[in-house]
């Protein structure tokens, strides 16, 4: 069967942009206010070769009250539903309390966790990732949705744990 990668983050990190990126296509709506309507989160990517199916774990509504459920169940789901994570956050708004959750929940899974640090858009902010690592799941990637960088780097380590 195909393997799953789901993309799990806070709102407003970068998960439908980085999703767009990944399978080339304006599929998933990039929003500049979280919790809108969202378009399809299940889509077709590939890397040298290697073929999977991608999920935007930020699109699922699951309507729960509380932002911080909401964004345990999507963790929750993608740790059911994916072969790898790429976890992303945001080098612009440092490390939250809610990135350390969302790792939290992704420590208890048998699956290998890809970090991301998207908006690392110029080399400050590429050195400003470090502080990442202090979520403990590795080596932090630094990538820019806007500038389309650091992909590539990150695409190569999603397809050797696949
Ligand atoms: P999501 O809520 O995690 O799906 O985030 P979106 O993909 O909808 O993006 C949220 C906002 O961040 C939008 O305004 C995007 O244009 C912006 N954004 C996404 N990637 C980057 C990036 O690499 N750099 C910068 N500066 N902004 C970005
Ligand atoms: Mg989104």
């Amino acid at each position: 069967a195909t393997p799953t990668v789901a993309i799990v983050g806070r709102p407003n990190v970068g998960k439908s942009t980085i999703f767009n990126r990944i399978v080339n296509e304006r599929i998933s709506i990039v929003e500049d206010t979280p919790g809108v309507t969202r378009d399809r989160i299940y889509a077709h990517g590939q890397w040298l070769g290697h073929q999977f199916n991608l999920i935007d774990t930020g699109g699922i509504e699951l309507g729960l009250d509380m932002f911080q459920q909401e964004i345990r169940a999507q963790a929750e789901i993608a740790i059911e539903e994916a072969d790898v994570i790429i976890f992303i956050a945001d080098v612009k708004t440092h490390l939250t309390h809610d990135d350390e959750t969302i790792a939290q929940i992704l420590y208890r899974a048998d699956k290998p966790v890809i970090l991301a640090v998207n908006k690392a858009d110029n080399p400050e902010q590429r050195q400003d990732i470090y502080d990442f690592y202090s979520l403990g799941l590795g080596d932090p990637y630094p990538i820019s949705g806007s500038q389309g960088t650091g992909l590539g780097d990150l695409l190569d380590e999603v397809v050797k744990k696949l």
